[in-house]
């Protein structure tokens, strides 16, 4: 079979290797197509601070079950659509006993700290599959693992139901936070960006509110979306500092800002306006394997994605796949990667 090793920041290699029985435990996927996300590109570029070289990419991903490895007591049958966790997780430090793997202590992520999917059968342990619709398409396959990033951000905001809600930053995180609050019943929902281009996908996925921040300033547009009410609820999704600052400036009193974005640099918060409104600022990570299973259900329900998918390029093909991705700047949300059939 044929993977892909990134040797270098901006170096991908194609190898053959002997494809690999699935050992005790495992569960081999034939993997059909591959999700390129942010952080991927952070690697691509040599900007991903835990990622050693070499690295087989690939954590967002579509793939049908091929053979079960002896020991498997519960996987879903030969010829099923599946996805996977991507979280390697050490099961016993506080977190893990507490039920928060997602922030185990030795957390590695497949794609970056181990291996991820990008080869043509990929040997995953059974548990850390996730069965999918046969229905699915790939590209609804490969999105489950951000739409469970947003479903787990959701989460940590509490109740949703009737809240005006605002979502800074309208990538495909921002894009997917803004459709799950609205599915969980959220009230209004304003999302915020500084590319149209951005804000248009939104729109065309049903985001009702969208407002380009460079051009009108939070305050005025969440005035003018939610009336004297407000916005108590805010996702952060952009990691952007002046992002951040808005969103504590402008939020009610009392309000929860959910931070989900990743922060090239610290970002400087005015930590008086936290105390003297009574803000919470609270984290959210990756996600648990119960908003995987949300995440298939939103997808196979009410969420648009297609808009988001700015072009599929052949296997063979993922070098050109991130030119095309660093020549396009912020007009490409979602890049996918197909492999041969
Ligand atoms: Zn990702
Ligand atoms: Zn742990």
């Amino acid at each position: 079979m044929k993977q892909a090793s990134m040797e270098a920041p901006g170096r991908i290699r194609f190898e053959n290797v002997a494809e690999r029985q699935p050992g005790p435990g495992e569960v081999r996927i034939r993997v059909q197509q591959i999700g390129i996300c942010g952080s991927d590109i952070h690697v691509w570029h040599g900007t991903h601070p835990f990622t050693p070289y070499p690295v087989i990419q690939g954590h967002e991903f579509t793939g049908i079950v091929d053979a079960i490895g002896p020991g498997v007591e519960q996987a879903p049958p030969i010829g099923s659509k599946v996805t996977a966790r991507p979280q390697i997780v050490c099961g016993h430090c506080n977190p893990c006993r507490n039920g928060r793997y997602n922030i185990c202590d030795s957390l590695k992520v497949t794609g970056f700290q181990a291996d991820g999917c990008g080869r043509e059968f990929y040997n995953v342990p059974a548990d850390r599959l996730v069965p999918i619709p046969a229905e699915f398409t790939a590209d609804q396959g490969a999105f489950v693992e951000p739409v469970a990033v947003a479903v787990h951000a959701c989460n940590r905001a509490g109740e949703l139901a009737g809240r005006n809600v605002v979502v800074l930053g309208a990538g495909t995180i921002g894009n997917l936070l803004a459709q799950v609050a609205k599915a969980r019943g959220a009230g209004r929902v304003l999302i915020t960006d500084v590319a149209d281009h951005r804000l248009d996908i939104a729109k065309r996925c049903g985001v009702q509110h969208a407002v380009n921040t460079a051009e009108r300033p939070l305050k005025a547009a969440a005035r003018e979306v939610f009336g004297p009410a407000g916005f108590d609820l805010a996702f952060e999704a952009a990691g952007a500092e002046a992002s951040l600052a808005s969103g504590v400036d402008a939020i009610e009193k009392g309000g929860r800002i959910v931070i989900v974005g990743v922060y090239g640099r610290p970002p400087a918060v005015d930590m008086s306006v936290v105390g003297d409104r009574e803000l919470d600022l609270v984290g959210s990570l990756m996600y648990l394997r119960a908003d995987w299973t949300e995440a298939v259900k939103l997808l196979a329900s009410s969420l648009a994605i297609v808009p988001m998918v700015a072009r599929h390029f052949p296997f063979a093909e993922w070098t050109e796949a991130y030119r095309f991705i660093d020549a396009s700047g912020t007009g490409v949300m979602k890049v996918m990667i197909d492999l041969p059939t």
